[in-house]
């Protein structure tokens, strides 16, 4: 696997400090590169100059839902190919799905969240480094 690692970018959607630099890390030591982007609002913009391979997208953000952000890249021509994780610390299945059905993300990742679950996710869609924790 090592010698066929291809590094990808991951744009992660995330307005807590403390999380943006947990999710950081932990998407550097599963060998890839990351964009923290604080602001739904630049969501978009930013995704067409970055070109991230993959979107981490917190759903609690400030001034607008990570639901209505995931929908209008799911909307755009040039982005709507990207996978977009939901993140959320949403309580219920029930809840989850409906951020599903709304949304369109392609799947979803509930907050706490193990490092191992993240991988996993990520894993559905590219190869990650395989850490133990
Ligand atoms: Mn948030």
């Amino acid at each position: 696997m090592t010698e066929n690692f291809i590094v990808k970018k991951i744009m992660i959607v995330e307005d807590n400090p403390v999380n943006q630099k947990v999710m950081q890390k932990l998407v550097k030591i599963f060998g890839h590169d990351s964009l923290v982007v604080d602001d739904g609002f630049k969501v978009v913009e930013t995704a067409k100059s970055y070109q991230p391979d993959l979107i981490l997208m917190d759903i609690q953000l400030v001034g607008i839902s990570g639901i209505e952000v995931t929908r209008n890249v799911k909307e755009d021509p040039e982005l709507k190919s990207i996978p977009v994780i939901a993140v959320t610390a949403s309580a219920t299945t029930e809840d989850r799905e409906k951020i599903v059905r709304e949304s369109k993300c392609n799947d979803y990742l509930a907050k706490p969240f193990a490092p191992k679950e993240l991988s996993n996710v990520m894993s559905q869609f590219f190869a990650v480094k395989d850490v133990e924790f």
